[in-house]
């Protein structure tokens, strides 16, 4: 799957983590990850070329919040950004259907999903905003195609324009038209024919077919899923024909959605729309928040990194507590405990954030639970084999010798770690036998 962009941006940021500002070259660095991260999502090369310099205007100098990393910093900057690009004026569902019967021609690539947007926004405003609705399918080519709009008309109830063999499109549009008036519809939409891809004729079509009914809304279909080849569609269609917003269907799927971020950025033309599935109440109003997210591959960063770590210690917990119920304890889960030990703070960190135990807190530095003396008893676990490590009362006084040379640190120490462990590991068999790990489960709750 992709990586998180918050992910590629805090690997580039961990060596710096306290500073004020994000210096120029900190941002050059973090763009080179947003910039694969945006091609990935499938956005196309000059958008995000353009986009890039945009941020990277904004980032530098920007400061850096207190709780965050310069990565999550720079990944909010890029997240707004996105939102500010994508989001147009006002409402992106209304549209101009005053003035009855109001045409909406639907524009697009065979396969984009035109018919059935086409029934779904039939339904919708049929049932949201009580519109008298009739659909026309202009596709004279593809077998079937107008059965298909038929079909979903009767599914959905409502009316489609009765078909007529032999009719060029711009015949059935101004049919359309007529029914329209006369019948006393609010809304007709009409459902062109597409092609694999954009060709002279099929511009040609759409060209008549708009000039004959003036449309008040020009609504582009496009397949959420395709990347770089949207922004050609997008200009095309635009230059050609003249759009006044764009669906994006398939957004059900696991496509990240830079198409949405292309599109606006070509054709300046909002999004209205999002196709989430084959169904017919599978269309939803679009909104940046979610599209950002989506492209960025991230919900809330921070929730998100919190909730790894969460889950990941957790599980961690869990896998310790079942070995020391059978009542084990090798080295390499001595070694674990010290290492959360240090992430605490160690044993000193732990304990003074307890009231009163400052001066034990010395005690144990003395006793060798230090932070140092933990990096160290670490650093003789990891010089161990793998074998050595499981079996640690094997160890002969060569192997010994080797483990400390390895670690730079003199076989006493390692003798003190030895008796340690063995110590912990009966406690440990005690505990487990005590009824099934009963009062280790009680001790570890
Ligand atoms: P057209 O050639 O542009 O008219 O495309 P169609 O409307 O016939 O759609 C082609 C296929 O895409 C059909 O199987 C649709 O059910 C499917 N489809 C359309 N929109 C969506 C969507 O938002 N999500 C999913 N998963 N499938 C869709
Ligand atoms: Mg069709």
């Amino acid at each position: 799957m992709f990586e998180n962009l918050s992910e590629r941006l805090g690997g580039v940021f961990e060596r710096l983590t306290k500073q004020g500002a994000l210096s120029a070259d900190d941002v050059r660095t973090a763009l080179r990850e947003v910039r694969t991260a945006l091609l990935e999502a499938d956005v196309s090369l000059p958008v995000v070329r353009d986009f890039v310099k945009r941020v990277e205007g904004k980032a530098t100098g920007a400061a850096v919040t207190k709780s965050v990393t310069p990565g999550q910093q720079v990944v909010k900057i890029v997240h707004d950004e996105i939102i500010a690009m994508l989001s147009g004026e006002g409402p992106a569902d209304a549209l101009k259907i005053d003035n009855p019967p109001a045409p909406i021609l639907m524009v697009g690539l065979q396969g984009s999903g035109k018919t059935t947007t086409t029934a779904k926004l039939a339904r919708r405003l049929k049932e949201r905003e009580k519109k008298r609705v009739l659909m026309a399918s202009l596709d004279i080519y593809r077998p079937a195609a107008m059965e298909q709009l038929a079909i979903l008309g009767t599914q959905i109830g409502v009316d489609t324009l009765p078909i007529v063999q032999g009719e060029s499109a711009v015949q059935i549009a101004k049919r359309a038209k007529q029914q329209a008036t006369l019948g006393g519809y609010d809304v007709y939409l009409l459902d062109t024919a597409g092609r694999l891809h954009i060709d002279e004729v099929l511009m040609g079509e759409v060209q008549q077919v708009r000039d004959a009914v003036s449309p008040r809304e020009t609504l582009l279909v496009v397949d959420g899923l395709t990347g770089q080849v949207a922004v050609e569609v997008a200009q095309e269609f635009e230059d050609k024909v003249g759009i006044s917003g764009v669906v994006l269907t398939r957004m059900d799927g696991d496509g990240r959605g830079g198409a949405a971020l292309s599109m606006r950025a070509v054709t300046g033309k909002p999004i209205r729309f999002v196709g989430l599935g084959e169904k017919m109440d599978a269309l939803e109003t679009f909104e940046a928040e979610r599209i950002a997210g989506r492209i960025l591959g991230m919900g809330d960063i921070v929730a998100l990194v919190e909730k790894a770590q969460e889950v990941f210690e957790k599980e961690q917990a869990e896998r310790m507590m079942k070995r020391f119920q059978k009542g084990l304890f090798n080295m390499n889960d001595m070694k674990s405990q010290l290492e959360q030990m240090l992430k605490m703070g160690g044993m000193q960190g732990v304990m003074q954030m307890m009231p009163g135990m400052g001066k034990m807190a010395k005690q144990a530095e003395e006793a060798g639970f230090s932070d140092r003396a933990i990096r160290r008893q670490i650093a003789l676990i990891s010089a161990m084999t793998k074998q050595e490590r499981a079996h640690p009362e094997m160890l002969q006084a060569s192997r010994k010798k080797r483990i400390a040379a390895g670690a730079g640190l003199d076989v006493a120490e390692l003798n003190r770690l030895l008796k340690m462990h063995r110590q912990m590991a009966d406690t440990m068999k005690k505990l487990g036998k005590m009824g099934k790990g009963g009062m280790l489960k009680q001790a570890m709750a």
